[in-house]
This record gives structure tokens, C-alpha cells and sequence, in this order.
């Protein structure tokens, strides 16, 4: 199976405004994803017009990339787009108030499922929020999510960059660019948490330029997808290369 848990809508000021539901569904089908996770920046108020559209492949799940008090992004992801929506709407009224009117580019539009747009958010979703990683942790398990800090390697907002470390918390996986070197494993991740790869797309184009691969047949509900994590650690504890896409991929480092 193909997973990609980490796509952005337009709802996310830094994402392309292209990225509405249909869209994005029609690029993930092409190419051949078989579950997603949308995501937006500390909200999830798009994941209802996902939710409204059929359900042909890909299967979706919904969450919200939080910005902790740390400057940390860290995935939260749910089966139902209820409690997304819900989920997302707690960590919205913890965000540092910063008003859209007072930054140049911040277009943050709430759509339907034909594209039309309902609402423009008024707070910025790029700020951080008061919520520190290992409360945030424990808050998204307490509604059954999956905790999943995002490009941990990465020189912004990646655990290794904001703590110098990977804190020992549980985790459902850590997500690692392509540029980690997963035989080398310079920080000690691989068998200890499930390293997943996402495209971490921002706009069409850029679905479908990494993903994680699982060797089995359906992951839903969202407890199956924990296993399946569970079952990557494993596997990547013997094989630093379970999970990854096959070799020539054009993002590839
Ligand atoms: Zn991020
Ligand atoms: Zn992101």
C-alpha cells in the first residue's frame, strides 16, 4: 500500500490555493496513492468537504500539523473528520494571535466540496502554538490519534532541529525526509519508532513525490494503521530500507 499522511489544502497560508478536495484527490488517484492524510496548519476545518466527496481510492484520514510551543510540527492524525474538526477547533483557540489583516500573504479559506469558499480564517495558522510536544502527545491519544512529529530531520521546525534530540515519548512514528541516511541512522531512529516518508505537499504537483510503502493490504481503521506502524519499526529495525519507495523517485536525495 501507498500512504502519503501528510498533505496540505489551501485552508494552509504557505499552500498553493489549487489545493482544494477534489484536487487533490484526483492528483492522489493518479498517482497511485491508496490512503492520505489531510492536513492543514493548527486546523482542520477542510477536512468536511474531503469527507462529503465520494469514496473512491484513496482512503482518507484527517488531521492537523500543530506547531507546539516548541516551534516543533508535529502531526496529529484521526479516522473521522469529526474529531479532526474538533480537534483542530482546540488547538486554533491556543494559537499566538496573530490577525491575517496584518500580514501580506496569509489567504486561508475554509471550502466546500465544490471548491467554493465559505470563510477566510482571520488567525494566522503559521504562528505557534502555547501547547508543548509531550501534553500534545498525550492529548492526541487521549481521542485515539496518531502522534506523528513531522520531517524530523529537517533544518526548521524538525525535532533534531528545535531539541537537538528525539525526546522518548510514544510516538506512532516519526516522519524523516529523503535526505536522512537511513543505513547510517546518525541519530539512533530506526527499530525504536516507525520512520515514515511524506510528501509533505504544498501544492498539486507535488503529490505523489514521496510516500511510505507498507506490505499489507488495508490499514483502516486507524488502530490497523498503528499496527502497520508498529510492524514498519520492526521491519526497519532489520532492513533500513522497509517502508521506502522504490529508488528513482525525482525529489530523491
Ligand atoms: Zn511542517
Ligand atoms: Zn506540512
Amino acid at each position: 500500500m501507498k500512504l502519503d499522511l501528510h498533505i496540505h489544502t489551501c485552508l494552509s497560508p504557505c499552500a498553493d490555493l489549487r489545493m482544494g478536495p477534489r484536487a487533490i484527490l484526483e492528483r492522489a488517484r493518479a498517482v497511485g496513492l491508496d490512503l492520505i492524510g489531510v492536513v492543514d496548519h493548527n486546523c482542520a476545518r477542510n477536512a468536511s468537504a474531503f469527507a462529503a466527496l465520494p469514496h473512491p481510492a484513496p482512503a482518507r484520514i484527517y488531521g492537523v500539523e500543530v506547531t507546539t510551543v516548541e516551534e516543533l510540527h508535529v502531526l496529529a492524525l484521526f479516522g473521522s473528520e469529526r474529531t479532526a474538526i474538533e480537534f483542530g477547533n482546540s488547538v486554533y483557540q491556543r494559537l499566538v494571535p496573530v490577525p491575517t489583516h496584518a500580514l501580506e500573504e496569509a489567504i486561508q479559506p475554509v471550502v466546500n466540496e465544490h471548491e467554493e469558499v465559505l470563510e477566510l480564517l482571520g488567525q494566522w495558522l503559521g504562528a505557534p502554538t502555547d501547547w508543548p510536544l509531550s501534553d500534545l502527545c498525550q492529548a492526541i491519544h487521549n481521542v485515539d490519534g496518531l502522534c506523528i512529529p513531522s520531517h524530523v530531520d529537517r533544518p526548521a521546525h524538525g525535532l533534531l532541529s528545535q531539541l537537538g534530540s528525539v525526546p522518548d515519548l510514544p510516538f506512532d512514528a516519526l516522519e524523516v525526509t529523503p535526505k536522512y541516511n537511513l543505513q547510517r541512522d546518525p541519530v539512533k531512529l530506526r527499530g525504536r519508532w516507525a520512520l515514515i516518508f511524506s510528501s509533505d505537499a504544498h501544492s498539486p504537483e507535488e503529490i505523489g513525490r514521496w510516500w511510505t510503502e507498507l506490505p499489507c493490504d488495508a490499514v483502516m481503521p486507524i488502530a490497523r494503521l498503528r499496527d502497520a506502524l508498529r510492524e514498519l519499526a520492526s521491519a526497519q529495525a532489520r532492513d533500513p530500507f522497509a517502508g521506502r519507495p522504490v529508488r528513482g523517485m525525482r525529489d530523491e536525495a
